[in-house]
């Protein structure tokens, strides 16, 4: 039906072009007519790159469903066949890298259960070694950067070229509004070690459910992610698995339609330089705002000598709660939000403690 085939090494090239890549597939195929339903009606919105099935589900409870295992495998090599699109599938053990290869899965991936177990991941790179397939490393369920690196160095010492992360949030405890929560600052603090790493944000796992799918996307197209990765099924609400957050193949190409798709970099010259003269003004700001902090802990010192002194000590809790009060009070007036001025205030406030403590403490006269 698709006059163009899309294979996994154009994915590959979007991806290092940096153009966003987008993923879309239900959450596990079920039966023949639900995979290739889906991928037809996916391929028709022309936005889709890539399809995705889970074909062995790792489910929190036994008794669950947890996939249909290799026959599935048939059905999106099938769909591949109708629509043309590539297929990538997880895989979590050498038996499922080896019924993957034999069905010519296109791409290959790991999910956040399996990315925590390091012999896991290795039994995996083990299986690996010697093919050339590309491979996505989702993130571990619990938010552990070194976890999520070590099983991308696992696959890099099998001789794995292309490998891409996803990120599918952390676990955490109790009720908030993500069933993940995104804890952006880990994939950022990623990209920043690994600057050519592509980078693909799967926010179905994230959000967990439909109405917040499209924030989250939004979210992570504008921290420059390199694409996303969305469950889709023709009825999402009879899903044998995630059914809260699947949405349908139409309604995932509105959302698609209502992203505005940013760039890190704009060639335009206006552009350019606007953004230039704002940058050089933060740069003056921060200077200034440095400059003043030296001057405060210089002062917070000769506070502390004073109170050697005197004998007095060094935390003063009324003036403390007196200064936070104030300045929570003038940020707000300044549109700065009363968790900002309490994080800012704290690191000073340490850093000062810090300062005189050193001071109170020295035994120069
Ligand atoms: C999935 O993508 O269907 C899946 C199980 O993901 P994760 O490993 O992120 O939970
Ligand atoms: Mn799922």
């Amino acid at each position: 039906m698709m006059e163009q085939t899309i294979t996994a090494q154009s994915v590959w090239q979007k991806l290092a072009n940096k153009q966003p890549v987008i993923i879309s597939g239900p959450c596990s195929a079920e039966t023949e007519l639900q995979v290739l339903e889906t991928a037809i009606r996916l391929a028709k919105t022309g936005k889709v790159d890539m399809l995705r099935a889970g074909i062995w589900k790792p489910r929190t409870k036994p008794g669950n469903f947890e996939g249909v295992g290799t026959e599935g495998l048939v059905w999106l090599q099938k769909a591949r066949e109708i629509t043309g699109l590539p297929f990538t599938i997880e895989v979590a053990t050498a038996k499922h890298v080896e019924d993957s290869l034999k069905h010519a899965a296109d791409i290959l991936w790991i999910g956040a259960r399996t990315t925590v177990n390091p012999f896991s991941v290795q039994e995996v790179a083990d299986a690996l070694q010697g093919v050339d397939i590309p491979v996505f490393v989702k993130n571990p369920v619990n938010p552990d950067l070194d976890l999520w690196i070590g099983a991308i160095e696992r696959l890099q010492k099998a001789g794995i070229k292309r490998i891409a992360v996803v990120h599918r949030g952390f676990s955490n405890y109790g009720n908030t509004e993500y069933r993940n929560a995104p804890m952006w600052h880990i994939p950022i603090e990623l990209k920043r070690r690994m600057p050519d790493m592509p980078m693909l944000c799967d926010p179905s796992h994230i959000g967990g459910r439909r109405d917040i799918l499209l924030e989250i996307s939004q979210k992570a197209i504008d921290l420059d992610y390199d694409g996303l990765m969305i469950e889709a099924h023709e009825e999402p609400d009879k899903a044998w698995s995630d059914a809260k957050q699947q949405i349908t193949p139409e309604q995932l190409c509105d959302m698609l339609n209502k992203i505005t798709w940013r760039h890190e970099t704009s060639q335009k010259e206006e552009f350019l330089n606007a953004l230039a003269k704002f940058r050089e003004q933060i740069n003056h700001i921060d200077d200034e705002v440095l400059t003043l902090l030296g001057n405060r802990m210089k002062i917070a010192e000769k506070i502390g000598l004073y109170k050697k002194e005197n004998n007095i000590t060094i935390l003063q809790t009324n003036r403390w709660n007196e200064i936070l009060e104030k300045s929570v009070k003038k940020g707000e007036k300044l549109g700065l939000t009363k968790d900002f001025i309490l994080h800012l205030l704290d690191a000073v406030h340490l850093e000062s403690i810090n300062r005189q403590n050193r001071v109170m403490n020295s035994h120069e006269e």
